[in-house]
């Protein structure tokens, strides 16, 4: 019996601008008047629909974007409130964690209207996550990369040992952790990774070892049924502009260096559109391959009418 295999395009609407590795407030106007338009027309063209998880803070900045969005027949979900290295979720207590989230979807569903999906910020959660989750009415999360191992190259390190033993397939999270099966209702939709991560930036990084990581991908889904989930950012299709000036936090830390010198200088690479014909090549990929291209609740809703609750 053949079947079904699923692609999920998912893309992050945060306030972070690449070059200059900080929150900056001029990049709601650049992802409107740039970046959509680049990212949207390009997913027309291979009628892929996907998921929109946007900040609160955004949503407030810039409501034409999610019009915007909503218009191409895009899902909107919840990326958290800001983009706050200093909130992050994997940070907060339960009930900030509820505040948060509740601002956040305030923000979002006054333009939008109702959403029930959500990815943090920086894919940063811990053991609360799942309750605050269920307390605001989210449905689905996809902040779990089962098995991407970043070692020291990414914040909240630690909290994300528990990816290397997350279960691969969508799962119905547990109420206690983020990486383990239960029964709280709330539906883990993993984004892809096989040590290295399935995101828009090793794509942009190195092409190559994206297109062979994709092959592994794209195999394991044919295999075993699991989806692709794809992690972008519409503010990867903006182009380079001055100076680069690299951030460095006065700081000793050992993560910090790694994280934010050496990360930040491959982070520039393939950026505009060079970044948008990369995410050309992987989205004909995913078509030629077979590939469905749906939203997160769309998804939900398939996992629920073939009554997997993995
Ligand atoms: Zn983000």
């Amino acid at each position: 019996m053949e079947e079904k295999m699923y692609f999920l395009m998912t893309n992050d609407v945060e306030h972070h601008s690449i070059q200059l590795n900080r929150e900056d407030p001029n990049i709601p106007d650049q992802i409107y008047n740039v970046g959509l338009p680049r990212l949207l027309e390009l997913l027309s063209k291979y009628d892929v629909l996907s998921t929109f998880y946007f900040t609160g803070m955004f949503a407030e900045q810039s409501p034409e974007s999610i019009e915007l969005v909503k218009e191409y027949g895009h899902e909107i979900g919840c990326h958290g409130y800001d983009h706050s290295p200093f909130r992050a979720f994997d940070s907060l207590k339960y009930k900030e964690q509820i505040i948060e989230l509740q601002r956040a979807k305030d923000a979002i569903e006054a333009i939008g209207g109702r959403i029930s999906s959500f990815r943090a910020p920086a894919l940063r959660i811990n053991n609360d996550t799942v309750r605050a989750l269920i307390e605001t009415g989210f449905k689905t999360d996809s902040s779990i990369a089962s098995q991407r191992f970043d070692g020291p190259m990414s914040f909240g390190s630690k909290n994300k040992l528990g990816w290397l033993y997350a279960p691969r397939n969508p799962y119905n999270m547990s109420y206690d952790s983020p990486t383990k099966k239960g029964n709280s209702g709330v539906i883990e939709i993993p984004i892809s990774a096989a040590l290295i991560p399935y995101i828009g930036t090793t794509m942009r990084i190195s092409p190559t070892i994206n297109r062979v990581l994709q092959k592994f991908i794209f195999y394991e889904a044919a295999k075993t049924g699991k989806p692709v989930v794809f992690l972008f950012h519409p503010n990867e299709c903006l182009d380079i502009h001055g100076k680069v000036v690299t951030t460095r936090r006065t700081s000793n830390n050992l993560e910090y260096i790694f994280a934010d010198v050496i990360r930040h200088r491959l982070k520039l690479k393939n950026l505009g559109n060079s970044s948008l014909k990369l995410l050309e090549e992987v989205l004909k990929s995913a078509k030629e391959y077979g590939f469905e291209f749906v939203n997160s609740e769309e998804y939900r809703k398939v996992l629920q009418k073939e009554h997997i609750q993995r």
